[in-house]
C-alpha cells in the first residue's frame, strides 16, 4: 500500500463506492446525496481553505488568526477523514458479509462477545451529547480495539493522527517554574526535545495504515 504525500489545499471529495440509492431503505437516496455532495464536500473545501491560509500565515509570519484556522483545520479535517471512512465501511444490504476472523478475534478478545461489543457501541453512539460519532478504534499503543464517543469531532484533533511530538501545556506542567508565562515555558521547552526519539516515533507511525478509499486485493488506489 502506497501513500502519496498530500500537498496543502489539494484534498478532493472521494466518490461514493456505490450508487446514491444503494443504501436504501436504511439511508435514502436523497439523504445520501445531500450528506455526501453537500456536507462532506463542505468539509473538503473547508480543509483546503484552512491549509492554504496556514501556508500564507507561515509565508507572512502572520499568526493573527491562528486559532481560527487551526479550528477550521481540525473541524474540517476530522469531518473529511471520518466521512471518507464512513462511506467505505457501509455497503448495500446483504453485501457486507460477517465480521472477519481478525475482527471477530479482536472483538471477542477485548469485549467478551460480539453482542457485548454491539451493545456498547450502540449505546455510546446513541448517548453522544449533541453531534458527534461513535467510533471503534485500533489503539496501536495497546494493540487492541476501543470504543470511543467523539463529541464534536473538531476538538482540535484529526482522527487517525498518531502523536509524534507532544507538549504538555496544562498549568501543572509549567506553573511552578513559569507561573502564567506559558509562552516562556514553551520557548524553553524546545531545548528539551529528544529528536532521536521523535525520529523513531515518526518511523513507527509511518508503518501505520489508514486508507480512505476501498481496498481492492490489498491495494488502494490513492490517485
Ligand atoms: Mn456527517
Amino acid at each position: 500500500m502506497q501513500y502519496m504525500t498530500m500537498p496543502p489545499g489539494q484534498h478532493r471529495l472521494p466518490p461514493l463506492p456505490y450508487a446514491y440509492n444503494a443504501l436504501e431503505p436504511v439511508i435514502s437516496e436523497r439523504a445520501l446525496r445531500i450528506h455526501h455532495d453537500k456536507h462532506h464536500k463542505a468539509y473538503v473545501d473547508g480543509l483546503n481553505k484552512a491549509e492554504i491560509n496556514l501556508v500564507k500565515a507561515r509565508q507572512n509570519n502572520d499568526y493573527a488568526y491562528i486559532k481560527y484556522w487551526e479550528n477550521q483545520l481540525s473541524f474540517n479535517g476530522s469531518g473529511h477523514i471520518l466521512h471518507s471512512i464512513f462511506w467505505t465501511i457501509m455497503a448495500p444490504i446483504g453485501t457486507g458479509g460477517q465480521p472477519g476472523p481478525q475482527t471477530t478475534n479482536q472483538i471477542v478478545g477485548y469485549f467478551g462477545t460480539y453482542d457485548a461489543f454491539k451493545e456498547q457501541f450502540e449505546t455510546a453512539a446513541e448517548k453522544v451529547e449533541a453531534s458527534g460519532w461513535g467510533i471503534l478504534i485500533w489503539q496501536p499503543a495497546w494493540r487492541r480495539l476501543e470504543i470511543l464517543q467523539c463529541e464534536k469531532h473538531q476538538n482540535l484533533t484529526q482522527w487517525g493522527g498518531i502523536p509524534i511530538l507532544v507538549c504538555d501545556v496544562w498549568e501543572h506542567a509549567y506553573y511552578l517554574d513559569y507561573q502564567n508565562k506559558r509562552k516562556e515555558y514553551i520557548n524553553a521547552w524546545w531545548d528539551l526535545v529528544n529528536w532521536h526519539e521523535v525520529e523513531k516515533r515518526l518511523l513507527f507511525a509511518m508503518g501505520g495504515q489508514m486508507p480512505l478509499m476501498l481496498v481492492h486485493n490489498g491495494r488502494v488506489n490513492f490517485r
